[in-house]
């Protein structure tokens, strides 16, 4: 049975939970505030199929269906509503219409009422707004991949998009190949804390003397390589803060302060990617090819398997798109092939995570820059993209 002595060893994949067939496990969320199964020993029969599915003591592998070395594409959607509606350029939508249109069904994470964030199995159009863009804090999967077989088992065309260990734990628990499934992950940094996005929002919540309505991360109003967090609250106010004075964003890309543990000894960065296609921000593509980057949001996309790249000749007329040969294309991108490093913020933020309110933990550990810093990147940021401009 499974036994997570060592937090590293759980990514929360969740599929020790879909496999169980006494229903005896459950996620619980610990003090950090990510989630870990406990097995209800009065339930368990000790078959042994939770230690079986766990990907992190034995890895998916399909080495045959999976390349060593994807195709790679930079692209983005043709529709500019979509891209700018998007995390990078959009892909992630034109292949779910894509799905959706031929009668499939399509699993991605959105937020739930209370900000936490949980995967949904839809055929529905309407939805899919909802699951577009990244959401920079962990996803629960709950009882999803029982959903996702039940429509594969019923030769449904299925879409998964979700980070490396969940396409990971999909594969596991699936068991075998199905042709009418394909997955997609993306290049990941790292899960954040629910608990410290919810204390996040509430802080703000606060300020504003308001409910928050609407959260964008990556919204592209000044810009894609901005990272501008935006938040829309209940009384028609609106935060938006780039990636240099929102907290958050600080926390998370400068200090790594509030990640789940197994993300800092991440087992599923290495190629073959057991996905059909990652997806991920292309970082460094003004490098490569300037006439590729209007800042507007360029996808890198990674074509790991023959279905991958089936999938992407049916969108092909949908995107804007060019194959990139450099060796350069992971240059940039920090996180495709390492994982964040553990700090000592981050042991500061989850030892005091009850004792101080966001603003003071953000204070200690993760502080924004003072002004006279802020204006200073304020002007390098525009002499860059002055720059990015000159070189289109
Ligand atoms: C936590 C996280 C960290 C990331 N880190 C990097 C990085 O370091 N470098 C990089 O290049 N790209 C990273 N990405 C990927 C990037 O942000 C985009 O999601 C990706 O490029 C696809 O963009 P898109 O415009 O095609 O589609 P989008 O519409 O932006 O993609 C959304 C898809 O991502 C899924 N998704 C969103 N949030 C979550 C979540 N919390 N858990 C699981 N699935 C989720 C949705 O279900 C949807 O399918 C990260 C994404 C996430 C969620």
């Amino acid at each position: 049975m499974i036994n997570i002595e060592n937090k590293v060893n759980c990514t929360s994949c969740s599929a020790c939970v879909n496999i169980c067939p006494k229903n005896a496990i459950v996620m619980e969320e610990d003090k950090e505030g990510f989630k870990y199964p406990r097995i209800i020993e009065e339930k368990c029969i000790k078959c042994g199929m939770c230690s079986k599915v766990c990907p992190m003591l034995e890895k998916y592998s399909n080495k045959e269906k999976y390349t060593q070395k994807p195709k790679v594409i930079a692209a983005w959607t043709k529709e500019e509503k979509i891209r700018l509606d998007s995390t990078s350029g959009g892909v992630f939508t034109e292949l779910a219409k894509e799905i959706l249109d031929n009668n499939g069904y399509i699993c991605g994470a959105i937020y739930d009422k209370d900000w936490t964030v949980k995967h949904i199995l839809t055929n529905k159009i309407e939805d899919l707004p909802q699951i577009r863009s990244s959401k920079y804090l962990q996803s629960n999967i709950n009882l999803v991949y029982r959903e996702i077989k039940e429509k594969l088992d019923s030769n449904y065309k299925v879409l998964v998009c979700g980070s490396p260990c969940q396409i990971q734990g999909l594969n596991k628990f699936l068991e075998k190949e199905y042709d009418n499934l394909i997955t997609c992950d993306f290049i990941c940094r790292g899960m954040n804390s629910p608990k410290m996005f919810t204390k996040y929002i509430h802080s703000l919540e606060e300020k504003y003397h308001s409910k928050a309505v609407k959260v964008k991360f990556k919204n592209k109003k000044y810009g894609w390589h901005n990272f501008a967090t935006k938040i829309d609250f209940e009384n028609g106010k609106k935060y938006i803060q780039n990636r240099y004075c929102d907290s958050y964003m600080i926390g998370y890309l400068n200090y790594n302060a509030f990640m789940r543990p197994s993300c800092y000894e991440c087992k599923f960065k290495d190629f073959p990617k057991t996905a059909d296609i990652t997806l991920g921000d292309f970082w460094g593509i003004e490098n490569i090819d300037p006439s590729l980057d209007n800042n507007q949001g360029t996808s890198i996309i990674l074509l790991n398997s023959k279905k991958g790249e089936e999938l992407f000749e049916h969108i092909k007329d949908k995107v804007s798109f060019k194959e990139i040969k450099s060796s350069k294309v992971f240059d940039e991108n920090v996180c495709a092939k390492r994982s964040p490093r553990m700090t000592e913020q981050r042991k500061g933020v989850f030892e005091n995570i009850d004792k101080l309110s966001y603003n003071e933990l953000s204070k200690k550990y993760f502080p924004t820059p003072t002004p006279y810093i802020r204006m200073r990147i304020y002007i390098r940021e525009k002499i860059r993209n002055i720059k990015r401009r000159m070189k289109q």
